[in-house]
């Protein structure tokens, strides 16, 4: 078969992924690799810069013509960086994220989105090093490059401290046999005709999420191992090694209270369990009017703004629900399309929010993270937003701490399975009945995404932000009262 760099690094995860894909890409789910994909684009066209001038293979579906267009620039210059320069052994075909030729010698670097140097970037380099070493190139250097989590920005990008680059060439020099297997492995095993019937395991969580894993566990019974909140692929995979999947038969086993409370729940759909002594104390430290606050921020691999390292949380939206003797009001931000929104957050949230007043929140810490590095930002600001930040309380705690737990939480008390369990049957806070945006990370990509978009489809995109960030809150003023009312009645 054809590969590539993607395919031989989903290949030597698991070789099924590669016969699906071809065979049944029907039963594909989406696993979230494309925002992990829209990032490695964003940052190559960055790296690309590492180097100085450089001459770039235009992307062509005719493969043929990058590889000549590739050899044609060779040919014409005797050093040169080159860009997705693209090769070709026997059908093994790769595009060099950064060639840098020197004559007769070339270096290899291999350009990813992440903060931490994984084990598969190197399986992918000693990919592109075998092809290359194959066409009789002279590699004498591979190298990965990827974001250093210390950089802060400070004027202008500074690319070279952006980057951390990793010399691996005596490790992708030792893999050159290892990947002649492998490749080898690979075309064999497509060959079959009929679907393999390799079992499910580890690998299919790491080092990527495998987009069959529905299906390739579709044998396994809807209370199985694989569904317990919060136990390690590692350790689920083990269980069902050892035949132990069904919730039935890890009743039996030493397991943590978590897992076992969550299989009683749903094995014998047991009532409501509601330590009201403990609910009641956390009731007591909430004192009205109450903030109901909730943030939504985006995160994008290059500090656009001073202040900010790669992947910061970048605020762009609050909403406030107000619970004042019995009245409930709301307040909102939404940043302007492409300005850096936090110097104008900052001050509506100081405006918004009076000092000294009790602030709630669902999983307190995000918020409070995103209000001190908003004070650390601006002095003029700190003291209000620290007064804020410290008097936040987490809504969450009850749920966290199973003072109320129920079935349809499923082991969570994430806020997403915590209100439908509470509220079944109140369509206004099914977030499914929202147009458009429906959770955090379509509120993220949509604000991110606002500047492409004309001003009626913004304006558009903007109300179906502000009804989705409002009905957050709006959750929480709904627990806060269910809580409440169980209290006190
Ligand atoms: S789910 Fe697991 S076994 Fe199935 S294709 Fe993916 S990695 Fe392979």
């Amino acid at each position: 078969m054809n590969l590539s760099k993607s395919k031989y690094c989903n290949g030597i995860q698991c070789k099924k992924m590669l016969w699906l894909d071809k065979h049944k890409p029907e039963v594909k789910e989406d696993v979230g690799n494309e925002t992990v994909l829209e990032n490695g684009n964003f940052i190559h066209e960055i790296a690309r810069y590492l180097f100085g001038p450089h001459v770039n293979i235009e992307f062509n579906e005719d493969l043929s013509e990058m590889l000549r267009n590739t050899a044609l620039t060779i040919d014409s210059y005797r050093d040169v960086v080159i860009t997705e320069a693209s090769f070709d052994y026997y059908g093994n075909f790769c595009s060099v994220d950064i060639l840098v030729k020197k004559g007769n010698k070339y270096e290899i670097y291999e350009v990813k989105s992440s903060t931490t140097l994984k084990d598969v970037y190197i399986k992918d380099a000693s990919y592109q090093y075998y092809v290359l070493k194959s066409l009789g190139l002279d590699v004498t250097k591979v190298s990965i490059v990827y974001l250093n989590r210390n950089y802060i920005r400070h004027g202008d990008l500074d690319l070279k401290k952006l980057f951390i680059i990793t010399d691996v060439t005596s490790m992708v020099e030792s893999m050159f046999d290892e990947v002649g297997e492998n490749i080898k492995g690979i075309n064999e095993y497509m060959e079959a005709k009929t679907e393999p019937n390799d079992d499910i395991g580890e690998y299919c969580f790491t080092p990527y999420s495998c987009p069959f894993f529905k299906y390739c566990s579709r044998h396994l019974p809807e209370n199985n191992v694989f569904n317990l909140a919060g136990m390690s692929y590692a350790k689920k995979v083990a269980y069902y090694r050892k035949g132990l999947f069904r919730y039935e038969d890890l009743m039996n086993e030493k397991l943590k209270a978590d897992y076992k409370r969550q299989m009683e729940y749903e094995l014998y759909s047991k009532e409501d369990y509601v330590d009201i002594e403990n609910i009641r104390k956390f009731m007591n430290t909430l004192t009205e009017p109450i903030y109901f606050l909730d943030f939504e921020t985006y995160q994008i691999p290059i500090p656009l703004y001073d202040g900010l390292g790669p992947y910061s949380q970048i605020p762009f939206q609050y909403s406030l629900h107000i619970l004042d003797r019995g009245e409930l009001s709301h307040k909102e931000y939404l940043a302007r399309t492409g300005i850096d929104p936090r110097r104008e957050l900052a001050e509506s949230l100081v405006r918004d929010i009076p000092m000294n007043v009790c602030v709630l929140a669902y999983n307190m810490s995000f918020e409070k993270t995103v209000i001190k590095k908003l004070a650390d930002m601006y002095p003029d600001l700190s003291e209000h937003l620290l007064n804020i930040r410290d008097n936040i309380k987490d809504l969450m705690i009850p749920f966290q701490n199973r003072w109320y737990y129920t079935r349809d939480m499923h082991g969570s008390y994430s806020i997403k399975y915590v209100l439908p369990a509470l509220f079944p049957d109140d369509e206004s806070l099914n977030y499914h009945n929202l147009d458009l945006i429906h959770n955090g990370s379509e509120a993220m990509s949509s604000y991110a995404d606002l500047a492409n978009h004309s001003e009626e489809e913004q304006a558009y995109i903007r109300e179906r932000l502000l009804r989705y960030c409002e009905l957050d809150t709006y959750a929480m003023v709904k627990i806060y009262k269910k809580l409440k009312k169980m209290c006190w009645l």
